[in-house]
């Protein structure tokens, strides 16, 4: 079965909401198999972000994904990498369609919500990046 990693972002958090965005995940099938809070420090940020670590607003995005404390949770169900890729909407929150997580609740390309996973071989090496094997409860 397939699995995808997600993070609640700063303004998710800020916002209180954790319950609707998870909410979301659940009520399209997928099953919570993993959750906690962290808070991201530089060199979890660099790894992370490691694909756009050179673009002009890295500085600012690593300012705000560590301006507090981020959900990270992992989902398990049929197609879900992209199936929770489609309940989030483009990156641009601007962009995204109402009915769509960022169309609903992000401000922009930046402040946009929720992390999640774009492909099986990232969803693999993110779930390792956060959560030790006996933390999923696949
Ligand atoms: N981002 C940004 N400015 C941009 C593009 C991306 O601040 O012009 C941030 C944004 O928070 C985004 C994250 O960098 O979610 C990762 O970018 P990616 O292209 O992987 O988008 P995603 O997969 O999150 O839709
Ligand atoms: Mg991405």
């Amino acid at each position: 079965m397939e699995k995808t990693l997600i993070i609640l972002k700063p303004d998710c958090m800020e916002k209180r909401l954790v319950g609707a965005v998870l909410d979301r995940f659940q009520k399209a099938g997928f099953d919570l198999i993993a959750a906690k809070l962290i808070r991201f420090d530089d060199t979890l940020l660099k790894e992370h972000y490691a694909h756009i670590a050179t673009r002009p607003f890295f500085p600012e995005l690593a300012a705000f994904m560590s301006s507090r404390p981020v959900l990270v949770a992992a989902f398990q169900g049929e197609n879900v990498i992209a199936r929770v890729r489609e309940l989030l909407g483009p990156t641009d929150s601007k962009k995204a369609p109402k009915g769509t997580i960022r169309g609903d609740f992000g401000t922009d390309v930046s402040v946009n919500i929720c992390h999640a996973s774009d492909s099986p071989e990232s969803a693999a090496a993110e779930i390792k990046r956060f959560f030790a094997p006996g933390e999923v409860f696949a």
